[in-house]
């Protein structure tokens, strides 16, 4: 017998960068984990010897996939909660819940439970056509911002129409798996925020620092962590919002909330997400217990980790695929340059725009910082030379 088989199986919903980041914390404990994976070229079934190749939307295939595993979890929020339901009924452990899961499959389920416990958010309305959409703006104004309640990641199912002659376009647009759309008020951000929290069925959380995310066409670019020029006050206020949510939704595992800040001290909620998130990447070396490890821990009802800090200051910055697929040639002269450079890649194809790694720097000085770890990302996409 391996000294594994005392040990509890993961059973994991996708094989894509979080997975993989997960299979990387799993290994240091020891813990099993085993993968419903699209393709075995999934970017985490190429280093998991634990594999099942399936479609998670088929009942019968997750049923299956779930018979010799101690919990399930997920790499996306997109699997039917209908099967997941079933499931649970049939005494498998669903890490998040279904609860947390719906929101975050469904924005308007979000901004509706959250509504409900007062919580503050952008102005919204679930709107089914294009005149209810009209009343909406007859009420807050345009520029709105239209979102596609399901389906949506990454900014795609987000549009902003500046006017009626736009929205047509928007809602004939090819996600069609919602019959419905949130409208928003288009709010005049000064930046985004996000806070992570891991909590365990005991109720245990860990809240992690408040970051400073930086979106570009939706898509995740730099966080900077923990967020600068940000009051102890206010930080403790949005962790406090956080872990409002993690008990109204009985969240275990890791998740995170996006938040919109106004200035002087007001925020609103943007989005959550029920998994680890591409914003608390930083923590994999800039705190004592990354997001990867406390899910884990979380989901099997450990102790948490420390979600402290292990220097005053880390930058994440996310590396986009480019115009060149060698991802290993630029190694030398990024190694070289910056030796205190943390380099993570995800072994994924290379397209244009893709996220296909990440750097993260800790060390004190946050300008120093962002220059070294967007240096490394461009020179690694070959954007950039020298
Ligand atoms: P996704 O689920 O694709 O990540 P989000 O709802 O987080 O979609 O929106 C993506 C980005 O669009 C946000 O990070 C933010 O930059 C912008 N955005 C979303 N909602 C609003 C809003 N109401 N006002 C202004 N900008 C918004």
């Amino acid at each position: 017998m391996t000294s594994s088989a005392h040990f509890p199986t993961v059973g994991v919903v996708g094989a894509g960068q979080l997975t993989r980041m997960m299979i990387e914390a799993s290994a240091r404990l020891n813990i099993n984990i085993k993968l419903l994976a699209e393709t075995p070229i999934d970017c985490a079934a190429l280093i998991s010897n634990n594999v099942e190749i399936g479609d998670y939307k088929n009942y019968d295939t997750l049923r299956k996939f779930c018979e010799n595993i101690d919990v399930l979890t997920f790499d996306h929020e997109h699997v039917p909660l209908e099967h997941l339901k079933k499931l649970e009924l049939q005494g498998v452990k669903i890490r998040p819940g279904i609860k947390a899961l719906s929101c975050a499959q469904d924005k308007a389920i979000m901004r509706t439970t959250l509504s409900e416990a007062k919580l503050d958010m952008p102005r919204w309305a679930i709107v089914k056509n294009k005149e209810e959409i009209e009343n909406f703006a007859a009420k807050i104004g345009w520029p709105l911002v239209i979102k596609s309640s399901v389906g949506g990641y990454d900014g795609k199912g987000v549009w902003i129409a500046q006017d009626i002659t736009e929205v047509q376009k928007i809602i004939e647009s090819p996600i069609k798996e919602s019959s419905q759309w949130l409208v928003e008020e288009r709010v005049n951000f000064k930046r985004e925020l996000a806070v992570h929290v891991a909590r365990s069925p005991h109720g245990q959380s860990v809240v992690y620092p408040v970051v400073q995310s930086t979106q570009v066409d939706g898509v995740c670019e730099e966080v900077i962590a923990p967020a600068p020029n940000l009051s102890d006050n206010h930080a403790s206020q949005i962790q406090a919002i956080a872990l409002k949510i993690a008990e109204l939704l009985d969240v275990i595992g890791v998740f995170s909330v996006e938040l919109f800040d106004l200035g002087d001290g007001k925020v609103l909620i943007n989005e959550l997400a029920m998994r680890p998130h591409n914003s608390g990447h930083w923590t994999i070396d800039g705190s004592n217990t990354s997001q990867f490890e406390n899910h884990l821990r979380a989901i099997l009802d450990l102790p948490l980790g420390s979600p402290s800090l292990t220097s005053p200051n880390t930058v994440m910055v996310n590396v986009l695929g480019g115009q060149f697929d060698d991802m290993y040639k630029p190694f030398m002269h990024c190694m070289a340059r910056d030796p205190e450079l943390k380099i993570h890649l995800y072994g994924k194809e290379v397209k244009l725009g893709r996220k296909v790694g990440h750097v993260n720097i800790c060390g004190e000085k946050v300008s120093d910082l962002l220059e070294r770890a967007h240096h490394a990302a461009d020179y690694l996409t070959g954007k950039i030379t020298e």
